[in-house]
């Protein structure tokens, strides 16, 4: 197979070599945090004054962890690393509780993003010659513009088509001679579900590569997606924190994303010590971003499992691989690509006056894609009243929980001690997606 590089100084890199920019861009990473409010205090409780204090690698370890909770207590200026002035874009996470995080971004810091993107392009052997329809969503989320601006840099055509609309979808795909998509693999197998149905057939198609990320899927779904569409499925693997996507990618062996290293320096730990693991063991992704600018993070703990291959890929990228994730080290859901915490689902429902005091989450499937379904108790009075007042309840409810989480859910009103009491530790979150 051809290996096509995009940086190939920066991807093939030697590991010694590969080491050294590292350490150098490390100290520059610590010399901008040390600018920010967050981590001027939290370096220097931790000995560390300036870039000097770190000498090798191995002084990563000296550096304290960075937590979604740290980023939200930082918010919104506490991470910020520059002027304001010099700030072109910032993007916040999908789906978190209460206050977001927020990720800034120089001019510089938007062209290295989309550097990433074009060499994971590039890595999948596709190239300026491919029709590129995004199928994530556009705005806050990460996923539309990242691969957006990665793809107009490769030079491929770019259609901006964002989510949903099946048939529309279908009909760009089959006018434009669509070769290449980025989509959730949900949606992905949701599609494939109603390509007849829809008065469509492969043969009105040109795809042949599709990018699936933002969402756990497995080898099976892979395959079954490769199967059904006739088309390599490559795994992206990116979370905001981190700009987005382009952390991770798959190349065309696909055998395990390739983390871009001279970006991230990527480690494994073990989630209750914090100890790390190194290579081939299982546990917590954290990483230290090494050319961003505007909001440095440090040992960020991203609370994805995975593990990291040992050896080298036939691609000659010496970036090493990570395997798909997991799992998470804490109980956020992704449900259609969106995170979700239980946590804030109870935060809306729980300032609910009518709302009682059990409630549950269920996850199930229909189709393809995840369906959220909260079940609330709520006080017998309002069982007396009229129908009508329980539908708007219930509509209420729904509205703020779309407010706070950014999903529509499904509500379902109980009566008082109609749901599972539990004695010890409660079981909120029932998941009956079949892991497929
Ligand atoms: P966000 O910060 O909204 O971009 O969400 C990032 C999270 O989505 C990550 O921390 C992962 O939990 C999940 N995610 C992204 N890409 C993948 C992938 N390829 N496989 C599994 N989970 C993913
Ligand atoms: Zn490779």
């Amino acid at each position: 197979m051809e290996t096509n590089f995009w940086q190939k100084e920066l991807e093939a890199i030697d590991r010694e070599a590969l080491n050294k920019l590292q350490l150098k861009l490390l100290k520059e990473s610590v010399q901008s945090a040390l600018k920010t409010q967050f981590y001027k205090t939290r370096l220097q409780k931790a000995g560390i004054k300036s870039a000097d204090d770190i000498k090798s690698l191995k002084d990563l370890e000296k550096i304290p962890f960075t937590s979604k909770d740290d980023l939200r207590e930082g918010y919104p200026y506490g991470f910020l690393a520059v002027d304001l002035d010099d700030v072109v874009r910032l993007h916040t996470s999908s789906g978190t509780t209460g206050i977001p995080t927020v990720i800034y971004h120089t001019k510089t810091d938007l062209d290295n993003w989309s550097d990433l993107v074009a060499r994971s392009i590039v890595a999948t052997g596709a190239s300026k010659k491919d029709v590129f329809q995004n199928m994530m969503s556009y705005g806050m989320f990460t996923g539309g513009l990242g691969l957006h601006y990665g793809a107009e840099r490769v030079g491929m055509t770019v259609i901006p088509a964002g989510p949903g609309n099946t048939k529309r979808q279908m009909q760009l795909m089959k006018d434009f001679r669509t070769t290449v998509i980025h989509i959730t693999p949900s949606y992905l197998l949701h599609i494939g579900s109603k390509l007849e149905e829809l008065g469509f057939s492969l043969k009105d198609f040109a795809l042949k590569k599709a990018y699936c990320g933002a969402e756990p899927y497995s080898e099976n779904t892979r395959k079954k997606l490769e199967k059904l569409f006739a088309i390599d499925v490559y795994n992206s693997y990116g979370l905001s924190e981190m700009n987005g996507p382009g952390v991770a990618f798959e190349c065309v062996y696909k055998n395990g994303m390739h983390t871009w290293e001279d970006n991230y320096i990527m480690e494994i730990i073990d989630p209750k010590t914090g100890k790390n693991l190194g290579e081939e063991k299982e546990g917590e992704l954290v990483f230290t971003t090494l050319r961003r600018h505007a909001t440095p993070l440090l040992r960020y703990r991203s609370r994805d499992l995975a593990f990291i291959y040992k050896g080298l890929c036939k691609c000659k990228r010496t970036h090493r691989r990570i395997s798909r994730i997991t799992g998470r080290s804490d109980d956020m859901l992704i449900v259609n690509g969106v995170n979700v915490f239980p946590s804030q689902i109870e935060e809306v429902i729980m300032r609910v006056p009518e709302v009682g005091t059990n409630y549950q989450v269920y996850l199930e499937k229909e189709g393809a894609l995840d369906k959220l379904i909260v079940k609330v108790e709520i006080y017998s009075k309002m069982f007396k009243g009229e129908i009508t007042e329980l539908d708007r309840l219930k509509l209420r409810i729904i509205d703020n929980l779309r407010a706070s989480i950014v999903l529509t859910p499904i509500v379902e009103l109980h009566e008082p001690g109609s749901l599972p009491v539990f004695e010890g530790k409660a079981k909120r979150v029932v998941d009956q997606r079949i892991k497929i």
